[in-house]
């Protein structure tokens, strides 16, 4: 029974059930509008983006039942809400290394650093929790360490991809290995509970190298300084970034706090290769223009952030010019249009050039979720007997829902939030059966 995330994009909280117990899989968050200044604007600043969580009423209620909360990998609409959520569960967190990390680094000053279990799994690993034997399985996204989990109970067996993609060259971590996915239908999979990020689109997702060689191709032409701005957890994103700066004989600088926490998380978890070196946000502003590669935090126009402050020309560390060439390595988070084009016609104004992905036919960026193409394969593989689409509005559910069909799955179970999903014995949607809402928390 999904609470978040199903029906919507983001903050997606999942709960399975069997023989009276529950497991939490993720407890994410979501941004309401993404970014828009709230109406009611009474902090300095304004811009505010409102975090927001599933309602966990239903769970927190029966808290007793709930007997563990996996985390597959460390983007926010997974694992955002426990720090302020956990109280409400009480109960052991179990992730790998990279998650684990991002989530001691998200608790680091507070209490809850001493009291929550964070149990450490090795990709791989089978471990039970309470009646559900759970196996993680590598996958790839567009974050370290990303896993599908297969759920085994006395009732049946469910293959929970949590987000993936098929990527031949990740950048960081193994590269999608079919064979794993090919063997799960020997396991009689009762349910696929999948992806439908990308469901509307056609054909396969891009991989991760396309996206560093198209980077590389653009910062190669440079002349002036190149600052690339996008999602700062896609750690394998900053690692092509280092390598290019490392090949056209630039410095690489980071400028905003995300990034510097991630690329620390990426040390500290040794993902982070040893010979790629970041040098202090301090020294950039003295390097010869043609010398300088900066990543830069703010790319959906997030007023406080790096980008935001170059674009007004108000940065202390560093002053672009006419000639310096500005990169969205990003998308446009619907919501976020307006923002996103005041800071290009900023930039451009100044003749500072701009380049975004949509501008451009080279792979600048690149999407974490599979597209219809890669669905259609694994669900193939994996001969599920039910597919149950989730993340993702209802849109991206049905078209998921669709390619399922046409790949030979019996049975399609299309919910919402707060619907149970009966898998075992007999397969039946039972709407409405919790209830469900959003609840504002504090960001971190
Ligand atoms: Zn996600
Ligand atoms: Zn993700």
């Amino acid at each position: 029974m999904p609470l978040g995330g199903t029906g919507e994009i983001g903050m997606n909280l999942n709960l399975y059930g069997h023989a009276g117990r529950w497991l939490m899989v993720d407890c994410g968050v979501t941004f309401n509008s993404p970014l828009a200044p709230q109406r009611n604007e009474q902090q300095a600043g304004g811009g505010q983006a409102e975090v927001l969580a599933a309602d966990p009423a239903f769970i927190s209620a029966q808290q007793q039942n709930l007997c563990g909360i996996v985390i597959t990998h460390a983007h926010e609409d997974h694992i955002g809400a426990l720090p302020q959520l956990w109280q409400r569960f009480n109960c052991p967190v179990y992730t790998t290394s990279f998650s684990a990390e991002i989530l001691r680094r998200k608790l680091a000053g507070s209490a809850l650093l001493e009291k929550m279990p964070i149990i450490e799994v090795q990709s791989g690993a089978t471990l039970n929790v309470g009646p559900f034997c759970l196996h993680w399985l590598a996958i790839t996204h567009s974050i370290p360490e990303p896993h599908a989990l297969l759920i085994k109970t006395a009732a049946g067996t469910v293959f929970h991809t949590a987000d993936w993609k098929m990527d031949a060259g990740p950048i960081t971590g193994r590269a999608f290995k079919p064979a794993v996915f090919k063997r799960l239908a020997q396991h009689n999979i009762t349910a696929m509970v999948c992806d439908s990020t990308n469901a509307l689109r056609e054909g396969f997702s891009v991989s991760e190298s396309d996206c560093a060689a198209a980077l590389h191709q653009v910062i190669k032409a440079a002349t002036g300084r190149v600052v690339v701005s996008g999602f700062s957890s896609n750690v394998g994103r900053l690692i092509s970034l280092a390598r290019i700066a490392a090949k056209t004989g630039r410095y690489l600088a980071l400028l905003g706090r995300s990034l510097n926490n991630m690329v620390g998380a990426a040390r500290a978890t040794g993902y982070w290769p040893d010979e790629l070196t970041v040098v202090d946000a301090g020294h950039i502003g003295y390097l010869p223009k043609e010398e300088v590669l900066v990543i830069a935090t703010g790319s959906q126009g997030e007023p406080r952030a790096a980008l935001s402050r170059l674009a007004d020309d108000n940065h202390p560390l560093l002053l672009l010019e006419q000639g310096d060439l500005v990169i969205f390595s990003s998308i446009i988070i619907p919501g976020n249009e307006m923002l996103i084009s005041r800071l290009v016609e900023k930039f451009n104004a100044r003749n500072i050039q701009t380049l975004q992905s949509h501008n451009t036919a080279l792979p600048i960026h690149v999407s974490g979720h599979p597209n219809r193409g890669e669905l259609d394969l694994l669900y193939r593989w994996v001969q599920p007997q039910i597919a149950v689409p989730v993340h993702g509005e209802a849109a991206h559910l049905a078209a998921n829902a669709t390619v399922a069909k046409a790949a030979g799955v019996p049975q399609q179970l299309t919910g919402l939030n707060g619907d149970l999903f009966v898998l075992a014995p007999t397969p039946r949607l039972w709407p409405g059966f919790a209830k469900t809402g959003r609840i504002a928390i504090n960001s971190h």
